[in-house]
């Protein structure tokens, strides 16, 4: 758009003086609406000859009448769905500061590894004869994640880091048991900070769930940990690098008494990122943690899966890892598939069908190797120097809630400097959306009211992370010149407004139902 005196316009100016438009498009922001919406089951883009007539073998299951699925041509459909796929914000759209979660870079080399036939063509049912290539890959993997983890073994099949937890805590279940100690160990050890998955697991598996209090200064006590120990506790889980990004000071001291319990140590490692290559958990005195590949080693989130989550494991905790797992028979490698082959060991069982994410373990091991030990060092390094860049970028403005812990991968802020600008941390995020910014973490750790976490990652620019946080410090002088209008209303630029959050929470609509012409064609 140009102004009277042609120059172009922001784009703020012009959406102040947008009109509707008869479409509801706005240029390139499109409304899209449901595949149902806009097909018809009645119509259909692909022409199939009527099959003949054959005797059904279904014993009277067949479906009675239409399916009800809409037709549509092929470029209807291909625009519906690059459209959706253009509304999504993701590691490669921009910077994405969601605290805990690492969008890291998922770098293109590892796409390309992944695809090469002999791993991406393979099935699972497949003799192991024939995959022995892909074998020795997750061995390979398996072997450099217990070198970075200083750990015995571990479990490759957990599909995400919560399915690890549950692994890595069956696997203490099971040792417990083992040692006839199941009935009187009942109750884990979970920090009030905590990922919320952490206790849901212990809770899942049927432990009772004790609170270890947060401390003024945002980290674990051993102090407070002694407290609760007792004859009683199976494990504590702990997350280091912590939720607050502090590296827990007296994490040795805390692994030492949890031993002298004769209770385990359940490292929760979504935040390895940041000590990958210094500082290895098992010589901290773990006895197991769980790994998220989509966060530490650089393959995709998508959208929830599929995901892996390895789970490195101590010495004592080894013979329980669960089946399948890769074994060693002269020269070939062999997927030990059934408790009753697995020789001394005494695995908890099975926890998934097959072995895992083929995928995910060719990416996972294509971004170790192209960076090397060194370069996986420096990676963590730049990660945790990114968030201290971003912390000193903004804590003259935002407040800090534990200045005196320097941060490790991520940086944390409350809301302590909005107090009576009229802005909460809702409205703050909400504004960057309006900067093109996917918002940072809000509300966790739900130890520190107000949250802000924000995790840069090594993916970054000096640039990238310059502008940022102009774009914030910008966001910030606002908030506290009282432009309250600014944020309330936040975003205006999305082509969604402020949604009724607590309606949709409270009143979902889970069904979708099909309009008047799709409903009678299924009848
Ligand atoms: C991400 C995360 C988890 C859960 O991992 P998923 O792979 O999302 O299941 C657990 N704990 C912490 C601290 C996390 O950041």
């Amino acid at each position: 758009m140009l102004n009277n005196q042609g120059r172009p316009t922001s784009a703020g100016e012009a959406a102040a003086h947008a009109h509707p438009t008869f479409t509801g498009n706005r240029a390139l922001i499109i409304e899209e609406a449901l595949l149902f919406e806009i097909g018809r089951a009645e119509t259909t883009g692909v022409d199939i000859p009527a099959p003949k007539a054959v005797k059904s073998r279904l014993g009277g299951q067949e479906r009675k009448a239409p399916i009800g699925l809409v037709g549509l041509s092929e470029p209807e459909t291909m625009r519906h769905f690059v459209r959706l796929s253009s509304k999504n914000y993701g590691i490669d759209t921009g910077l994405f500061p969601l605290g805990s979660c690492t969008m890291k870079h998922n770098p293109r080399l590892n796409e390309k590894m992944a695809r090469l036939p002999g791993f991406a063509d393979i099935h699972p049912l497949q003799p192991q004869s024939t995959v022995q290539g892909a074998l020795e890959l997750i061995e390979m993997l398996a072997h450099y994640l217990m070198t970075l983890t200083g750990t015995e073994a571990v479990a490759m099949s957990p599909k995400a880091g919560a399915h690890g937890e549950l692994c890595g805590m069956m696997a203490i279940k099971a040792a417990i048991e083992a040692k006839g100690e199941g009935e009187t160990r009942r109750v884990v050890l979970v920090p009030d900070s905590a990922h919320g998955t952490n206790p849901a697991t212990a809770a899942l598996i049927g432990f009772e769930v004790k609170p270890v209090p947060a401390r003024a200064d945002g980290t674990v006590h051993v102090k407070d940990v002694k407290k609760l120990l007792g004859p009683d506790v199976a494990a504590i889980m702990l997350t280091n690098p912590n939720t607050c990004g502090i590296f827990e000071p007296e994490i040795v001291e805390i692994a030492r008494a949890m031993k002298k319990a004769g209770a385990y140590f359940y490292c929760d490692g979504a935040n390895f990122n940041a000590i990958v290559g210094k500082a290895k958990p098992g010589d901290l005195g773990i006895d197991c943690m769980h790994i998220n590949l989509h966060k530490t080693f650089s393959t995709p989130h998508g959208g929830g899966g599929p995901g892996a989550g390895p789970v490195v494991l101590s010495k004592r905790l080894a013979p329980f890892a669960p089946v399948p797992f890769i074994r060693r028979k002269g020269k070939r490698l062999e997927l030990v598939e059934h408790v009753a082959d697995a020789g001394k060991a005494t695995p908890f069982g099975r926890i998934t069908a097959f072995h895992g994410q083929m995928g995910m373990y060719v990416r996972a091991l294509a971004y170790m190797l192209s960076h090397g030990a060194d370069g996986m060092k420096q990676a963590s390094e730049d990660a945790v120097l990114s968030a201290n860049y971003i912390r000193a970028g903004l804590q003259d403005l935002m407040s800090v809630p534990f200045p005196k812990h320097p941060s490790m991968h991520e940086a944390l802020f409350d809301d302590t400097w909005l107090k009576d600008t009229g802005v909460t941390t809702l409205d703050f995020a909400k504004a960057m959306i309006d900067e093109g910014y996917h918002p940072m973490t809000m509300y966790f750790p739900l130890i520190v009211h107000g949250a802000m976490l924000v995790e840069p990652t090594e993916s970054e620019s000096r640039a990238s992370l310059d502008l940022f946080i102009m774009a914030l410090r910008d966001l910030a002088m606002r908030a506290k010149r009282g432009e309250t209008e600014r944020f309330s209303g936040a975003p205006f630029h999305a082509p969604r407004r402020r949604l009724d959050e607590t309606r949709a929470a409270r009143n979902p609509i889970l069904r979708w139902t099909p309009p008047r012409p799709i409903q009678q064609a299924a009848e």
